[in-house]
């Protein structure tokens, strides 16, 4: 397939439906004209490990190894630890699998040793053999709590992972943000891009802590290019995980339109699927795709028709 012109593309992304729109990315971009910035509100430390669930599904995924059924993990791992762990009494909820523990050791052997989390995983990807960039969204810890109705406040592994997202949500915050810094690699990318992306990953539990880095808004704001989000709500659900049942509670209309709303002036333009008909997006540019990723090819396929509109037309 052929490589889309020599422009710089960021894309900012979550996890599973992140990855999705990044490799389909990879299939169509120069790898050196390609930076993903991935959220790191989800990390958090287990069993004195560091544990990053949306930046190792990046590089799982961009370097073909993903488990196809879950779309996270490691294709054909094995649960030797997590069963061994169980058998000690351990209420272990977390899913540890063999293959998939030995990069929470290298990070966490890595982070001890004084590398930074960025360090880290351009370490991770040029061994995974990923050629485009792959950037945390800070060095920074910066865990994202879940005020919940039923539980209080609970860190979002367990919001997530140990209640399942069943939950009601009331508010979220993300703690110790304020002490948090863009990095420079960060910087640069945003400074150089001429296209920005937000994956369809969920806005307020992905895109959210990546926006709340201090100074990230306004250096996404202050470029004058496309920035362009994909909808992550199709016919008023969520194609996986919490967001419409996440934008329900916090008071939000379930719809593409609610997801353009909320990124304010972060956008330029959003693309809606082609299932849904009439999104009202104040004054973006707007276009519907078919934004479902099922396969590799349809990955790609949407990468391309969305970088061909930004190609097309002259918009900002
Ligand atoms: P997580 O951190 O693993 O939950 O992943 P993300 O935040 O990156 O992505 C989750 C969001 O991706 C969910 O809100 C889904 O609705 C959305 N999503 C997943 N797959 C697709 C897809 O194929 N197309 C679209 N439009 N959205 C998707």
């Amino acid at each position: 397939m052929a490589l889309i012109a020599e422009k710089n593309i960021v894309v900012f992304v979550g996890g599973v439906g992140g990855a999705k729109l990044a490799l389909g990315l990879q299939q169509v971009v120069a790898p050196e004209h390609l930076t993903t910035i991935v959220n790191t509100g989800d990390d958090f430390w287990h069993y004195g490990l560091r544990i990053c669930p949306d930046i190792d599904t990046v590089l799982y995924t961009l370097s073909g190894r993903v488990d196809p059924i879950n779309g996270w993990g490691l294709s054909d791992d094995s649960t030797i630890m997590l069963e061994t762990l169980r058998s000690l009494g351990e209420d272990a909820w977390f899913t540890l699998r063999d293959k998939d523990l030995a990069t929470h050791l290298l990070r966490t052997k890595m982070l001890r040793e004084g590398y930074s989390l960025t360090d880290v995983v351009g370490h991770l990807a040029k061994v995974q053999g990923i050629q485009p960039t792959v950037l945390p969204m800070t060095d920074a810890e910066v865990p994202t709590i879940v005020n919940t109705v039923e539980h209080g406040e609970l860190e979002f592994q367990s919001y997530f992972v140990q209640h399942r997202w069943q939950p009601t949500v009331k508010s979220l915050y993300f703690k110790n943000i304020d002490q948090a810094t863009m990095t420079d690699s960060v910087r640069q990318a945003i400074q150089n891009a001429d296209i920005i992306l937000f994956a369809p990953s969920n806005p307020w539990l992905s895109i959210a802590p990546i926006l709340s880095v201090p100074g990230m808004r306004d250096a996404i704001i202050a470029r004058d290019v496309p920035r362009v989000a994909v909808t992550p709500i199709i016919q008023g659900k969520a194609v996986k995980g919490p967001a419409a049942k996440l934008m329900g509670e916090l008071g939000y209309d379930v719809s593409p339109s609610s997801v353009a709303a909320y990124y304010e002036d972060v956008l330029t333009g959003f693309v809606y699927d082609i299932r849904d008909e009439n999104v009202e997006t104040y004054d973006l540019k707007t276009i519907s795709f078919d934004t479902m990723m099922l396969t590799d090819e349809d990955k790609a396929r949407l990468a391309r028709e969305i970088l061909i509109w930004l190609n097309e037309r002259e918009f900002v």
